[in-house]
């Protein structure tokens, strides 16, 4: 009887058309952007070093800090301030009441919270909420945000909120910014208020849907359509 071998088990080789020798296979070349799974790697090796951070004296107030979460290929990164109480308990970014606002709006984008990456300009919650102090703002993205951006290459940056307007676009408003896209240093950028403000100035929540209905036709004409299978070529 026929003694069966791996390489006779297999149709192909029956059929005499697997090799005999083994060919080597070229490595394919790493010139474009990171496969999503390195970048998930290098991200996640990032964000263990966030969670032990001790480089401000924020991390003596911190139960969590909060590196961020969403997919590593993420086409648009969502940039706001600091952890609050809700997310310094959780590790979790937007997980209070702003964050279930932001869910809404985000909803109408055509995309789902996951599809976005979604972090904040200090990692750590500042006591009492208030604003990160501006030596914080510095180690704090020097640090972590910049080499998330670096590794993540998003096609457009949400930035929610005055310091997240001040500090990555040096402009002195949210006004300022908003309402367009706005291109620095290479990168493209939608300012809107954070949504926390939306429970005191019901006047910016109809600000915030406009933008956010910006977002939503940027993201179907630069991120979505782009994302399509290969669409049929004209012939002739
Ligand atoms: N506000 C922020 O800026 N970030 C959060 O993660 C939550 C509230």
């Amino acid at each position: 009887m026929l003694k069966r071998t791996a390489t006779t088990d297999s149709p192909l080789a029956i059929r005499g058309r697997l090799p005999t020798k083994t060919r080597k296979i070229a490595k394919p070349k790493r010139d474009g952007p990171a496969p999503a799974s390195d970048k998930y790697e290098n991200l996640e090796q990032l964000a263990a070093r966030i969670r032990v951070c001790p480089a401000c004296p924020l991390c003596q107030s911190r139960t969590n800090a909060v590196p961020g979460e969403g997919k590593p290929n993420a086409k648009v990164m969502i940039i706001g301030e600091a952890p609050g109480a809700n997310e310094d308990k959780t590790g979790r970014p937007f997980a209070g009441n702003a964050g279930r606002y932001l869910d809404h709006v985000l909803e109408g984008t055509g995309l789902e919270r996951t599809d976005f990456f979604i972090t904040n300009i200090v990692k750590c919650r500042p006591p009492s909420n208030r604003t990160p102090k501006n030596d914080e703002v510095e180690t704090c993205t020097s640090l972590y945000l910049f080499k998330q951006i670096e590794l993540l290459q998003p096609r457009l940056i949400v930035l929610l909120g005055s310091l997240a307007v001040k500090k990555i676009l040096g402009l002195k408003s949210v006004e300022e910014a908003r309402g367009r896209i706005v291109s620095h240093d290479g990168r493209d950028y939608l300012a809107t208020y954070h949504p926390a403000v939306r429970f005191y100035r019901e006047d910016l929540a109809a600000k915030i849907k406009v933008d956010f209905g910006l977002l939503k036709k940027e993201i179907a004409q630069r991120i979505v359509s782009r994302a399509k299978p290969n669409q049929a070529l004209p012939t002739g």
